[in-house]
């Protein structure tokens, strides 16, 4: 990867040695003369670092750093003459990452972009790892869905959304018809397989803005925000009857199929996440206790025998 650096100095004597002297070394430079064509420019490419004076016509260097760190991923070196006036800490407390003072030479500037990019470098770095742990602390190793500490999480949030806006919600409890049978007929592993493939057909039937959790073994929650009893009710019936067409090759090349329940229910206002947790539970019960291989729904104002 080249480097892009903006150099943005109204002296054009400056900002043309500074050019030419990034070029020579490797970096691939735009200049401004001002900080207003400089936030141009950066409107259209990306800058890694941008190198720019404090005394400038417009907004002045301070002021540019502010913009650029609300609005880029961008480091910045300011660079002045007045090293009485400004200070290194005021130039960092604007989000600067160094500051150099003028007269300088051109090796010295090189030195700290250097150390500026290396520390940027770095600090993707941990960035990225911070990411996949945060990944990793909310997904569930075999099925790839979200896990349950997620799913809390998530449903908590959902709730208090859902009673701000006065906004549909629905959730959906699955649980896999049998699959202990399954499990003593082709096997535990073979059993995995199909949990992991059930977390891909679930996610294929959901759209954008839905959830899908793993539960416990072989249970799992949904999350529809936005979503009343019926529209819940053709997702959970779409979930069902795919589930239910799928043919689940076993590695011996066994043909195996599965059926799954689901219980859903729909938001009332204003009740706990663990009251509407349990709600789903009984639509689930239900549909169980009703034969299996079918979706019970409980809509927003149960009937009192639930
Ligand atoms: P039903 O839900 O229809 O009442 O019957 P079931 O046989 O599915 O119900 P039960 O809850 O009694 O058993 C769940 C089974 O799911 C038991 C266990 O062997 C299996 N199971 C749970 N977690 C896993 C897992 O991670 N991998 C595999 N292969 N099986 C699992
Ligand atoms: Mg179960
Ligand atoms: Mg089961």
């Amino acid at each position: 990867m080249i480097e892009q650096i903006l150099i943005v100095d109204d002296d054009s004597a400056i900002r043309d040695s500074l050019n030419e002297f990034m070029e020579i070394v490797g970096y691939r430079c735009s200049t401004a003369a001002s900080a207003e064509d400089a936030l141009e420019l950066l409107k259209k490419n990306t800058y890694h670092v941008v190198i720019t004076d404090i005394i400038l016509p417009g907004l002045d260097g301070f002021e540019f750093t502010e913009v650029i760190k609300k609005k880029y991923d961008t480091d910045v070196i300011i660079i002045t003459g007045y090293s009485a006036k400004y200070s290194y800490e005021e130039a960092i407390s604007k989000g600067a990452t160094d500051f150099v003072f003028k007269p300088f030479r051109s090796e010295e500037l090189l030195l700290r972009l250097k150390r500026v990019l290396k520390e940027r470098e770095l600090t993707q770095e941990q960035n990225r790892i911070m990411e996949k742990l945060k990944n990793l602390a909310i997904t569930d190793g075999l099925t790839k869905l979200y896990n349950s500490r997620h799913f809390y999480n998530q449903l908590l949030l959902e709730v208090d959304r859902t009673n701000r806006y006065n906004r549909p919600l629905s959730l959906l409890l699955l649980d896999i018809d049998h699959f202990k049978a399954y499990n003593d007929t082709f096997g535990h592993l073979e059993g995995d397989v199909v949990l992991f493939r059930l977390g891909q057909i679930i996610k294929s039937c959901l759209r954008k803005m839905d959830s899908a959790y793993r539960y416990g073994g072989e249970e799992f929650t949904i999350i529809l925000p936005e979503t009343g009893g019926d529209e819940a009710n053709t997702v959970a019936q779409r979930i069902r009857t795919t589930v239910e067409n799928e043919k689940f090759i076993s590695t011996q090349g066994k043909e195996g199929s599965i059926t799954i329940s689901i219980g859903a229910a729909e938001y009332h206002a204003k009740e706990s996440p663990k009251t509407f947790i349990m709600r789903s539970d009984k639509a689930l019960y239900k549909a169980k206790t009703q034969g299996r291989n079918q979706v019970f729904f409980i809509s927003a104002n149960p009937s009192p025998r639930l």
